[in-house]
């Protein structure tokens, strides 16, 4: 999957689950306190399966905050021998070290890659 889409759905599915386990821990108050008022065992065991449930959506809330969505972009530097001028470009597919690029717009002197090198991003 690429970057953008698991950043979505990062974002996406995090207030899902914030959502459910409010959900889940209104039942389980629920069935707790009519296992208070009623005495029925039943009561009980639904409101500790519910109490289940919660766990394993608050496990995925941690799971989903910690997951770290990266990505390596390329960039690289051209720069002017002649003037000094230099710029930092996205990374384009075939360039090497030393190949000529276009032309100053300063001087009009013909453009060299002089470095290549990747980022990190993260979400
Ligand atoms: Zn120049």
């Amino acid at each position: 999957m690429s970057f953008e889409k698991l950043a979505e759905l990062k974002a996406r599915w995090l207030p899902v689950y914030v959502v459910l386990l409010i959900v889940v821990i209104v039942i389980a108050l629920h069935l707790a306190l009519m296992y208070f008022m009623t005495n029925e065992s039943s009561y009980a065991n639904l409101a500790l399966l519910t109490l289940f449930a919660a766990y394993f959506l608050l496990t995925g809330i941690d799971r989903l905050r910690k997951m770290k969505i990266t990505r390596m972009r390329f960039m690289e530097v051209v720069s002017c021998e002649n003037c000094g001028f230099s710029e930092e470009r996205n990374h384009e597919a075939g360039d090497y070290v030393l190949k000529t690029k276009g032309s100053c717009p300063k001087c009009g002197t013909p453009l060299i890659v002089s470095a290549i090198y990747s980022i990190k991003e993260q979400r």
